[in-house]
C-alpha cells in the first residue's frame, strides 16, 4: 500500500483555509522570506536529506520503535494498542528531531547562532544539544520565573554549551521569553536563526517544523504495515502546539479510514483559565475564538474583549493558548477530532502505563493515554491503534511524585 498523495497545505501564502498567514512586523517580513527560499531550496537538496537521516539515525536514534503495548491492549480489553517511542529519542522526546533539522537549515544559510526560547526547558535543552552537534553558538531565552521551576533544565543547557538568558518582564514566563527572543532575531538576523519548536508562528515555521516531524508516521505507517499487515483505525496524539501530533497525522491524512484524535489538555476545570483546551469547545471548554498571536491566525483562548487568557496544565508542554494554524483547519473540517483530558486523568494514566508497560511516560503524551484508556473499553478488539508516545517522563518527577 502506498501513501496516499499528502494535502496540499499550506497554500503559498503560508494558509491552512483561513489559518496560518504571517501576520508580523515589517522588519520580520525580508527575514522569513529568506528562510521560505533557503528551505525550498533544502528540501529540493538530497545531500541535505541525506546529512539529516544521518543525524537522525546515529544522533537522535531513528527509527524509533513501534512497540506492540500488549499488557496494556489485555488489561483494557479493546483495540490492539501500539506505542509509537519517541520517548527513547536522544534528549527525551520528539523536538529533536526539529531542532535537528533547523541546525541544518541554519548552517546551510551562514548563519553561526541560534536564538530558542523554551518554557519547561525541553526544547531549550534539544536545541542546545544539536547547537553543540553543529558547532553553533546558542542563546535559549527563558522566564525567570521557569528558570527557577526548571534548575535542572538549565543546568543542562549550560552543560550543553548555550547561554541561557533569563527574561525579568511580565509574567517571567514563555510568553515574555518569545518576546525576548524575537526582539533578539530582529537586531541579529543577519547571523542568527530563530529555531522555533513547535508548528505556531508565521509562514513558513509551521511547515518547516510539520516536514521535519512527519518522518514520526511515515515510520509508523511502515512499521504498522509489516506488523498488522494493515493501516490502523485510530491515531492518538497529545497537542500542545502541535508538532508531534501532526508528525503523526501527516502521513496518514490521505487514509480516509485512519481516524485521527488530537488531545489537549483539559487542566483541572472547563471556565476559561483553568485549561488549555482550544479545539476541544464542544465539550464545554471556554474561551476559544481565531484570532492572531505571534505571527500566525489561529484558534486562541482569550476574553470576552480579545486579551490572551491564562491558561493552565499539569504538563507545561501543553500549557499554551494558540494551538497550530494546520491543527485549526483540520478541525474545522474535521478530519480530526479534538478532544481534552484533565490533569488528574493524566496522572493517573501515567502511573498505569508505568505499572503494566514498564514506560514512564512524560506527562504531555500521558494526555493521549489517558483518552484512550477511556476510549478503549468502547472500541473492538479487532481494531488498531498507533498513539504517539512524544517523550518520556524523567523531566516530570517532581510534578509526579507530588500527586502519588
Ligand atoms: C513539547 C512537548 C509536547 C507538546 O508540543 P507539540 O508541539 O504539541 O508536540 C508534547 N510532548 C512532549 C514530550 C513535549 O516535550
Amino acid at each position: 500500500m502506498t501513501s496516499a498523495a499528502p494535502q496540499s497545505v499550506p497554500d503559498s501564502r503560508g494558509r491552512y483555509g483561513p489559518f496560518g498567514g504571517r501576520y508580523v512586523p515589517e522588519t520580520l517580513v525580508a527575514p522569513l522570506e529568506e528562510l521560505e527560499r533557503a528551505y525550498a531550496e533544502a528540501r529540493a537538496d538530497q545531500s541535505f536529506q541525506k546529512e539529516l537521516d544521518d543525524l537522525f539515525h546515529n544522533f537522535a536514534g531513528r527509527p524509533t520503535p513501534l512497540q506492540f503495548a500488549s499488557r496494556l491492549t489485555a488489561q483494557l480489553a479493546g483495540p490492539r494498542i501500539y506505542l509509537k517511542r519517541e520517548d527513547l529519542l536522544h534528549t527525551g522526546a520528539h523536538k529533536i528531531n526539529n531542532a535537528l533539522g533547523q541546525g541544518l537549515l541554519a548552517l546551510r544559510m551562514g548563519k553561526k547562532r541560534i536564538i530558542a526560547e523554551t518554557g519547561a526547558g525541553q526544547h531549550g535543552v534539544a536545541t542546545a544539544a544539536v547547537a553543540a552537534r553543529l558547532g553553533l553558538s546558542c542563546t535559549i531565552y527563558m522566564g525567570t520565573e521557569d528558570m527557577e521551576r526548571q534548575r535542572l533544565n538549565v543546568f543542562r543547557m549550560r552543560l550543553l554549551g548555550a547561554e541561557v538568558t533569563g527574561v525579568d518582564s511580565g509574567s517571567r514566563t514563555l510568553k515574555d521569553a518569545i518576546n525576548e527572543a524575537m526582539r533578539d532575531w530582529v537586531t541579529n538576523v543577519r547571523t542568527s536563526h530563530y529555531l522555533l519548536g513547535s508548528v505556531l508562528g508565521a509562514h513558513p515555521y509551521p511547515q518547516i517544523v510539520r516536514d521535519f516531524q512527519k518522518i514520526i508516521g511515515e515510520e509508523a505507517r511502515e512499521q504498522i504495515l509489516r506488523a498488522e499487515g494493515r493501516l490502523p483505525d485510530h491515531l492518538f496524539a497529545c497537542v500542545g502546539g502541535g508538532s508531534n501530533a501532526i508528525g503523526l497525522f501527516h502521513a496518514f491524512l490521505g487514509d480516509a479510514k485512519v481516524k485521527m484524535l488530537g488531545v489537549e489538555a483539559g487542566g483541572r476545570g472547563k471556565s476559561l483559565g483553568e485549561h488549555a483546551a482550544r479545539l476541544a469547545a464542544a465539550e464545554g471548554f471556554a474561551g476559544a475564538r481565531p484570532g492572531v498571536l505571534q505571527g500566525t491566525y489561529t484558534y486562541l483562548l482569550q476574553t470576552a474583549d480579545g486579551q490572551i487568557s491564562t491558561t493552565h496544565s499539569v504538563s507545561a508542554g501543553l500549557d499554551y493558548p494558540g494551538v497550530g494554524p494546520e491543527h485549526a483547519w483540520l478541525a474545522e473540517r474535521g478530519r480530526v477530532e479534538y478532544t481534552a483530558a484533565g490533569d488528574g486523568e493524566a496522572v493517573e494514566a501515567a502511573r498505569t502505563l508505568a505499572r503494566i508497560e514498564g514506560i514512564v511516560p512524560a506527562l504531555e503524551s500521558a494526555h493521549a493515554v489517558a483518552e484512550l484508556i477511556r476510549r478503549a473499553p468502547k472500541m473492538g478488539k479487532d481494531e488498531v491503534v498507533v498513539l504517539n508516545l512524544s517523550g518520556r517522563g524523567d523531566k516530570d518527577m517532581e510534578i509526579l511524585s507530588r500527586y502519588v
